[in-house]
């Protein structure tokens, strides 16, 4: 089998990947839907794929991996993979899971990153009244996560959060000491919250990044003894082009409560340190950033015989990585907690796509056994949300 094509269109504004063959399979792949100026970033690979053996996946891979990098630029290869597993996976008429070596969970747990409620204001009422919410969702989430800190834009909340001046438009301030008024601040919301989880679900905290090795240490500590699954980007991630581990190195040790990064990070050799080191408790690399879902099992894996826990984040996956990060957590080790659940947004993307739904039950999914992703779309349906230059994108 060999690739003809590799198309590209901006859908809901995520940029999604379709790589067709000369069999008649195709694959799809997709990244955030916050990322629609990618489109050219995904062009640019299609002369060092064409004419490749789409079932081969590492040897395609190796040929484009090397010229990608962190978030958002690995996204590019990261959908190009998930959409040759898709392809492969329709080929040997298999679900991706059993081309990784199959499952040890048939269903796997999601943890709730972003299905959120409007919150009137920011006072600890607020944020416990918001909680209750989330806690009170359907899903039944196990594990919900909430913004802190710089994260949770607190520094735009109250005027001395911290000791430092925004330069950026952007949604983060740079780096910062926090005050110690805003550290009571932060205190007290994040105890709001953790009074209306109780014992029944574990609170995760998005962070950063930005925080100084000080505070993040003094955040951990504080909330020791508290229900808090883990501590997100303090230091660097989201959008930092970097690693540090030697920051993380100053904390994790000297405290028990759960430190995570990872959600920026581009391939398997930047997470070597963070590893090696023990420098974080959790990671949390994104299947649609990190150059896919092949690479994220050797993350684990590796992360696992160093005692370290894996929750993947996702948040605007959608769809397509949902399909991608289902398959993945079904292969995972036993160091998996829980990947962030993306959804279909805007809800027409299940309109678009047949196949499998990706229910939520109790914070899990089943995972799916159509061969491939588990997802294809209705070209008929689709056709009416591409964009008038992408008119081609089901063609062939
Ligand atoms: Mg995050």
């Amino acid at each position: 089998m060999k690739i003809t094509d590799l198309k590209v269109a901006i859908i809901g504004d995520a940029p999604v990947v379709r790589i067709t063959t000369d069999e008649g399979i195709d694959g799809v792949g997709a990244g955030e839907t916050t990322k629609p100026y990618l489109k050219p970033m995904v062009e640019f690979y299609r002369d060092m794929i064409i004419g490749k053996d789409p079932t081969d996946v590492e040897r395609v891979m190796l040929g484009i991996r090397r010229m990608g990098s962190f978030k958002p630029w690995g996204t590019a290869v990261s959908a190009i993979e998930m959409a040759l597993w898709d392809i492969a996976g329709k080929a040997a008429g298999l679900p991706v899971y059993k081309l990784l070596g199959g499952k040890i969970r048939d269903k796997v747990q999601v943890y709730n990153g972003n299905v959120r409620f409007p919150r009137s204001s920011n006072e600890p009422e607020d944020f416990a009244e918001n909680m209750q919410k989330m806690k009170d969702h359907p899903y039944n989430f196990s594990i919900i996560k909430d913004s802190v800190s710089f994260h949770g834009g607190m520094h735009r909340q109250m005027d001395d959060f911290y000791y430092g001046t925004p330069v950026t438009t952007y949604r983060y301030p740079n780096r910062g000491g926090i005050t110690p008024k805003g550290f009571k601040y932060m205190m007290k919301r994040i105890e709001a919250m953790l009074d209306v989880l109780g014992d029944d679900v574990g609170l995760a905290l998005d962070c950063g990044p930005g925080m100084t090795v000080s505070d993040a240490l003094k955040l951990g500590r504080e909330l020791e003894g508290s229900n808090i699954m883990w501590l997100e980007d303090m230091l660097t991630g989201d959008y930092s082009p970097f690693v540090l581990a030697d920051l993380y190195t100053q904390v994790t040790p000297y405290t028990s409560t759960p430190i995570h990064t990872g959600e920026q990070i581009y391939l398997r050799q930047n997470f070597v340190e963070l590893i090696e080191r023990n420098a974080v408790n959790v990671l949390g690399p994104d299947v649609a950033d990190v150059g896919g879902i092949a690479e994220m099992k050797f993350i684990c894996e590796y992360a696992d015989l160093h005692g370290i826990q894996f929750a993947p984040h996702g948040t605007f996956d959608g769809l397509i990585g949902l399909a991608a990060q289902t398959h993945m957590a079904a292969v995972l080790p036993d160091n998996f907690i829980a990947f962030e659940l993306p959804q279909a947004k805007p809800e027409w993307w299940l309109d678009i796509m047949e196949g499998e739904r990706f229910n939520v039950t109790d914070s899990h999914i089943e995972v799916p056994d159509i061969p491939g992703l588990g997802v294809s779309f209705i070209p008929e349906e689709a056709k009416r949300y591409l964009r008038e230059e992408d008119t081609g994108f089901f063609d062939n």
